[in-house]
């Protein structure tokens, strides 16, 4: 019923620019987004619950606010985009899925590369005891800062710096999730991942054409660790690049 979803999205559109409508029902515009991505195939009720909580449509610019509740990315400025809801919900389903994760109940101590708006961090922190998220661009790491503290989220730490080095001083993370992919997993996120933990990451497709969705379990035996990785859907992120600006 695709055609049905199309109507309904140009009707959640209308009702979030109504003048004084932006933000009045957006809980049930996220609600009806939350329907068509159970539809299409995310089952994890407690996170298709945190998105249910998350004004996507605060991340944003206004002009692109009526397009908040669709399933696309869109840009934020500075060349990056706020990532795809449904991208978002199946890799906290695949985090949430970890055997460490189904035993806590949550995702523990997570670590979150590349912030952009703050978005996907907002969503973390539903269902984290704590969020450090990093971003290497200052005015991202800002804008985030604005958007986050407007829908007063807590428990996320904010910090501006590369996250291909992780973040030792708070390691180890029993979650780790990047939003940005590059050709290989750097080797301070595997170092920084607890036991029990599990990481997932866009990273290049083994054919070097393309981005898939890697994840990493962090498990020990007879006190060896041992890295298990298995490869996922397709995907489409943003280029994790190091340095700062
Ligand atoms: N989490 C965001 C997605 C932002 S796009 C959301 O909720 O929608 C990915 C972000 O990763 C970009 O802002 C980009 O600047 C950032 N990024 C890329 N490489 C990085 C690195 N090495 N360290 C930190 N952030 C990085």
């Amino acid at each position: 019923m695709p055609q049905r979803h199309l109507q309904q999205a140009a009707a959640d559109a209308a009702r979030l620019t109504t003048p004084s409508g932006l933000g009045l029902d957006s809980a049930g515009v996220r609600q009806r987004m939350v329907q068509r991505l159970r539809l299409d195939g995310l089952r994890d009720e407690r996170v298709l619950a945190a998105l249910a909580q998350v004004p996507r449509h605060e991340f944003v610019d206004t002009a692109l606010a009526t397009q908040a509740y669709e399933d696309t990315s869109l840009p934020i400025g500075h060349g990056q985009t706020i990532s795809k809801p449904s991208v978002v919900g199946r890799m906290i389903e695949l985090m949430l899925a970890a055997p460490g994760a189904q035993q806590r109940g949550h995702l523990g101590k997570t670590l979150e590369i590349g912030t952009g708006c703050g978005y996907q961090a907002a969503v973390l922190a539903q269902l984290a005891r704590q969020v450090v998220s990093i971003e290497r661009l200052r005015p991202l790491h800002d804008k985030a800062r604005v958007n986050l503290a407007a829908i007063k989220a807590l428990h996320i730490r904010l910090l501006y710096g590369d996250g291909m080095l992780g973040h030792a001083p708070a390691a180890p993370y029993d979650s780790i999730i990047a939003a940005a992919g590059g050709d290989d997993l750097p080797a301070a996120w595997l170092a920084q991942l607890a036991p029990g933990g599990r990481l997932v990451a866009p990273m290049t497709a083994p054919s070097g054409r393309g981005q898939v969705l890697v994840v990493v379990d962090h498990l020990v035996e007879a006190g060896v660790s041992q890295f298990i990785r298995s490869l996922q859907e397709s995907v489409l992120f943003v280029p994790l690049k190091s340095g700062v600006l």
